[in-house]
């Protein structure tokens, strides 16, 4: 059932919400974007609706609770292993359709992709729930209908999109529905927002020609990129990780166990015992990202890692736009494709 609220409705449901979830969503904070005056929108905890920035795209995902840039897993001493504890109030996130799809891509490689499931993914992800924001434009980069991640039907409490009396929402969870209907102006039967088409679209090739490893494409971004990682900790898709161990300078075989972002783009992610190192140039680098996202992913699940959101585009310093890799990989494999399509 829908219902449209006011902006002083919507600060009930939120307070509401509280007393039972973490409330993560995107937050705008002021100033604190890359350069003087900028803001940037990451994910925050929230108490309060005017808190959640819900009219523009965040420049973070919100992969930030399900997979923290720095988790301590566990505590050791030389004779025993402690796990560290994680507050167990269930957690209401706040994201966009693209997100959603890219909670997809994270169950797959932390909870699907071997014998055993992550268990300090699965302990988070068993604690979230999460509220869709309706998009009613486009923004800046996002390619989500070329990626089919445009659009979600399922899987939320309840949606929320700005409108002209202050929010409509969707509300899906029935045990919801009591807390919308006591607060809103008035029930209004839609469908949550999502948008059809963007400015930017791509194609991505059904296959692509065994030559595209030594293609003189990725030259250019040895030199362009400057391997800050940025758009891989942006990404909501990228998973890669890797593990810190902390010793306490009492006792120094005492300490605690982090897990903590990784990125295929930063030197030293493909060092290997000996001095190795598999990909040493920032344009090979390039190649496993995009084929990564693009082909490799494909070939072992079925579907695209990628979900379109456009932030690896907004992100990069050095302007590097993804989506032209994307479209270069497609030229490049046409004659692949010509076959594929003749057949
Ligand atoms: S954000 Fe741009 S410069 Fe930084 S690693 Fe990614 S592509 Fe390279
Ligand atoms: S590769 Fe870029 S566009 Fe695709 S999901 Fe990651 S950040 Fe978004």
């Amino acid at each position: 059932m829908g219902y449209v609220l006011s902006n002083d409705g919507f600060e009930q449901v939120v307070q509401a919400l509280s007393d039972k979830y973490r409330l993560f969503a995107p937050v705008r904070k002021k100033g604190m974007g890359r350069f003087t005056d900028i803001d940037v929108i990451m994910y925050d905890e929230v108490n309060h609706a005017d808190e959640i920035e819900l009219a523009q795209k965040s420049d973070y995902s919100f992969k930030e609770f399900l997979t923290p840039l720095s988790e301590t897993l566990f505590y050791f001493t030389e004779s025993q292993c402690r796990e560290a504890e994680l507050p167990d109030k269930p957690v209401l996130i706040f994201l966009r359709s693209c997100d959603m799809h890219a909670v997809r891509r994270l169950d797959q490689i932390y909870l699907d992709n071997g014998p055993e499931k992550d268990w300090f993914y699965l302990r988070r992800r068993n604690l979230v729930k999460f509220a869709l924001i309706g998009c009613t434009e486009s923004f800046e980069n996002c390619f989500c209908a070329s990626m089919g991640a445009n659009k979600t039907e399922d899987g939320y409490e309840f949606s929320v999109e700005l409108s002209d009396d202050g929010v409509r929402c969707d509300v899906a969870e029935a045990s919801l529905e009591k807390l919308f209907q006591a607060n809103a102006l008035r029930p209004e039967t839609f469908s949550p927002a999502f948008v059809t088409e963007n400015k930017v679209k791509v194609e991505i090739p059904k296959k692509v020609p065994a030559s595209i490893l030594k293609d003189p494409l990725w030259d250019e971004y040895t030199t362009r990129c400057i391997n800050c990682g940025r758009c891989n900790f942006v990404c909501p898709t990228c998973t890669c990780y890797t593990m810190q161990d902390v010793f306490y300078t009492d006792n120094g075989k005492v300490g605690e166990r982090r897990r903590v972002g990784g990125s295929c783009m930063v030197d030293g992610y493909t060092n290997v015992a000996g001095g190795g190192q598999y990909r040493r140039t920032n344009g090979e680098r390039m190649r496993f990202k995009v084929l990564h996202k693009i082909v490799d992913y494909r070939k072992r699940f079925g579907y695209d890692m990628c979900v379109g959101c456009g932030r690896c585009d907004d992100v990069c310093p050095e302007y590097i736009s993804y989506t032209n890799i994307i479209k270069k990989v497609f030229d490049a494999s046409a004659d692949e494709n010509k076959e594929v399509s003749d057949k």
